[in-house]
């Protein structure tokens, strides 16, 4: 007997900790989906910047096909070949030396805040334990990631938070300054806040940070968990800065849909995660890492990171254009294929308003925080379906400003 599941059950069966839309989609193909009625959308959310290639491309299934055929799982009893592979391939596209893989964003976070903690005691001892973070800055879920986290509502209502944790402004040195000493280990920062409303942090500052951390023998940590992997037009946003961190996190786009994460070091921090420190029971998974590859290859090249920034050219022109007859934007903003559409103050709150009106016309979008609208598409989307998109924001925004 075949049964379709409805979003009712949703209420019935899941922890309620999601609220998710009315449709369910049950098929993607590039940059459309489909959901149980037949109806097509056009993806402006990519899955928050993670189906970098959009839905179902045929390099990432065929990854995922053959590998499925050879080897899915053998935990870090034994290494394998798409790990190293993986591992190699991230290596020598970055400022990296070593690799840490595990599933998701968090994880690699939990994974870089313990190395860093970790590196500061070995070398320092134990006085040297603060972490400064960034107020509306996004780690994660776990309970280390969400307390070094800036948004204090996901972090509190759940007993003690880990101590010697410091929040600071983002993009602003001074107060960072006033925070940093010689008990830093650790400033982990993201070169775009993306769930704190798709904020670029400005050159001067990630300089700035460095020059801190050198200082105080702290390391630097770059959360490119949303920015990464081709999502700024570079392979990673810190290479639009020339600023190297000691540390990087990698997940969402890395793997295209398939879970898995990365924590990126160097030579001299990577010996504090000596044998036993730390560990991963999927961190590796040949599946994973033969989809990550895959995925990473075929972005890595000039037409793909090319094609991020003149599409980022083609969002900001039809944004602004529909900004000029509606006005309810303040600011659009944003780097290759992570934008944030800031809503004008007489529509304040109201971003969210826009996503159920945008699914009646046809449109996945997201937002970030209260007031932008985001979009985090494929970074392939073709032209023809970034102008249909637009064309069907500009008609929920019409009727956002009708009920307004
Ligand atoms: C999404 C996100 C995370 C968390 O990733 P998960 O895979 O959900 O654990 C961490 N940092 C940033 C910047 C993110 O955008």
């Amino acid at each position: 007997m075949s049964y379709t599941p409805t979003r009712s059950d949703f209420d019935h069966y899941m922890a309620p900790n999601y609220s998710p839309q009315k449709v369910i989609p049950v098929r993607g193909e590039g940059s459309h989906l489909w959901d149980q009625e037949g109806h097509e959308y056009i993806d402006f959310a990519g899955g928050i910047a993670v189906n970098s290639l959009g839905h179902c491309h045929p390099v990432l299934v065929d990854a995922l096909k053959a590998q499925a055929d050879k080897l899915w799982h053998l935990s870090n009893v034994y290494t394998n070949e798409p790990a190293l592979k993986l591992a190699k391939s991230l290596v020598e596209r970055t400022f990296a030396d070593k690799v840490f893989m595990c599933s998701s964003g968090g994880e690699a976070n939990e994974a870089a805040l313990k190395l860093a903690r970790r590196y500061a005691h070995d070398r320092f001892g134990e006085h040297k334990d603060k972490i400064i973070s960034f107020r509306q800055s996004f780690h994660g879920r776990t309970f280390f990631t969400v307390s070094v986290g800036g948004q204090p509502k996901y972090s509190q209502g759940f007993g003690p938070v880990p101590g010697g944790i410091l929040h600071a402004e983002f993009n602003d040195l001074d107060s960072v300054r006033a925070l940093v000493g010689d008990d830093t280990c650790a400033i982990m920062v993201e070169p775009m806040q993306g769930e704190g409303g798709i904020v670029p942090a400005t050159p001067e500052f990630l300089e700035g940070l460095r020059e801190l951390c050198d200082e105080h023998q702290a390391l630097l940590i770059f959360d490119e968990v949303q920015t990464g992997v081709g999502r700024t037009g570079k392979f990673f946003a810190y290479m639009h800065y020339g600023v190297t961190p000691d540390i990087l996190t990698s997940a969402k786009s890395l793997g295209g849909g398939f879970p898995v994460g990365a924590m990126l070091t160097t030579d001299k921090v990577a010996p504090s995660l000596a044998i036993g420190t730390h560990g991963s029971t999927y961190g590796g998974n040949a599946l994973a890492s033969a989809v990550a590859l895959a995925a990473i290859e075929h972005i890595d090249t000039p037409e793909v990171l090319e094609g991020v920034q003149k599409r980022h050219e083609l969002f900001r022109e039809h944004l602004e254009s529909i900004n000029r007859k509606y006005g309810v934007f303040r600011e659009i903003r944003g780097m290759g294929l992570l934008i944030g559409a800031q809503m004008a103050p007489e529509y304040e709150g109201r971003a969210k308003d826009i996503l159920p009106l945008a699914i009646e016309e046809g449109l996945m979008a997201l937002i970030a925080g209260p007031n932008v609208l985001r979009m985090a598409p494929s970074l392939v989307i073709p032209e023809a379906d970034i102008h249909e998109g637009m064309a069907r924001l500009e008609r929920a925004i019409a009727k956002l400003v009708a009920t307004a």
